[in-house]
C-alpha cells in the first residue's frame, strides 16, 4: 500500500523483493501517478505517464505479482474521504486474497501527507477485514539524522519500539530504483538514508490485530513467521535472487 510510484521501490523496494524471494506472492496498490513530483529535472509535462512507465518496471524487478496504480491526483490525497480509499484497499484485499498488509508507518516516514493518508486507508480496511498490517518506519537515530542533514522532517521509531529489524539484500531494490530515473537521478535523501540504514529494514506492527473467523492462528496478528524469522542474507538459499 502506497501512496506515489517509487515509494514501492525507494521504501518497501528490499522487504518486497526479500518477501518474494521467499516465496511470497505480492501485490501493490498504489494511490496516485506522482504528477506532482518537485524532482522533475527535465520538467516533463507528461511525469504521470512516465511514473506509470517506471512504476511497472520497477514492479517486475521486485517479483510483485500484481501491481495495480490508480490515478488519484498527487499531493492531493487527504481531499478524499476515507471511505473512498478505503473502499479502494478493500477492494484489492479482496480481489488478491491478502492476509496482511504492508504500509508506510502511520506519521507516513517523511511526513508527507499521501504517505500519512494512504496508511489511514490501508488501516481501515485492514481492520474491516482482520488482516495485520505492517508498517515500514525508521530507527530514530536515521530519522533524526536524515532531518539535521537535510531539513525535512522524518518521523522514526525508538528502537526499543519496533516489532521486526531485519537483514536485508538490497540487490533488487537499487535495481528498481534504478527504474525510477525521473526520482532517484538526483536524490541525495534517499542514497544517504539508504547508506544509514545499512542492509536492515525496520517493522512495526500498525493495527488490524483482530483474527477472521475461519482462519488459521498464524494470522493472529503477530508478525508473519517469514518477518520474525527472516533469514540473514548469508543464510538465504535463494541468495542469488535476493
Ligand atoms: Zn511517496
Amino acid at each position: 500500500m502506497v501512496a506515489h510510484p517509487d515509494d514501492e521501490s525507494f521504501a518497501l523496494g528490499a522487504l518486497l523483493s526479500g518477501y518474494a524471494a521467499h516465496g511470497v506472492r505480492t501485490a501493490v496498490l498504489c494511490f496516485t501517478r506522482g504528477e506532482a513530483s518537485t524532482l522533475n529535472p527535465g520538467g516533463r509535462e507528461d511525469l504521470g505517464r512516465v511514473r506509470a512507465q517506471e512504476f511497472s518496471r520497477a514492479a517486475r524487478i521486485l517479483a510483485v505479482d500484481r501491481a495495480v496504480l490508480l490515478d488519484y491526483p498527487d499531493g492531493r490525497l487527504s481531499a478524499f474521504s476515507l471511505p473512498e480509499l478505503t473502499a479502494r484497499v478493500r477492494d484489492m484485499i479482496d480481489s488478491w486474497g491478502a492476509t496482511r498488509l504492508l504500509a508506510f508507518d502511520a506519521g507516513g516516514v517523511t511526513g508527507h501527507p499521501d504517505h500519512v493518508r494512504a496508511t489511514e486507508a490501508a488501516l481501515t480496511a485492514a481492520e474491516e477485514r482482520g488482516v495485520p498490517v505492517l508498517g515500514w518506519t525508521l530507527p530514530t537515530m536515521v530519522a533524526d539524522r536524515l532531518t539535521r542533514e537535510f531539513g525535512i522532517p522524518f518521523h522514526g521509531r525508538a528502537l526499543s519500539t519496533l516489532d521486526q529489524s531485519t537483514p536485508v539484500d538490497r540487490a533488487a531494490q537499487r535495481r528498481a530504483i534504478a527504474c525510477h530515473r525521473s526520482q532517484s537521478a538526483d536524490n541525495p535523501v534517499l542514497y544517504r538514508r539508504l547508506e544509514l540504514l545499512g542492509d536492515f529494514e525496520s517493522v512495526v506492527l500498525l493495527g488490524g490485530t483482530a483474527r477472521p473467523s475461519g482462519t488459521s492462528s498464524q494470522d493472529d496478528g503477530h508478525l508473519p513467521e517469514h518477518v520474525a524469522q527472516w533469514p540473514s542474507p548469508v543464510e538465504c538459499p535463494r541468495r542469488s535472487r535476493c
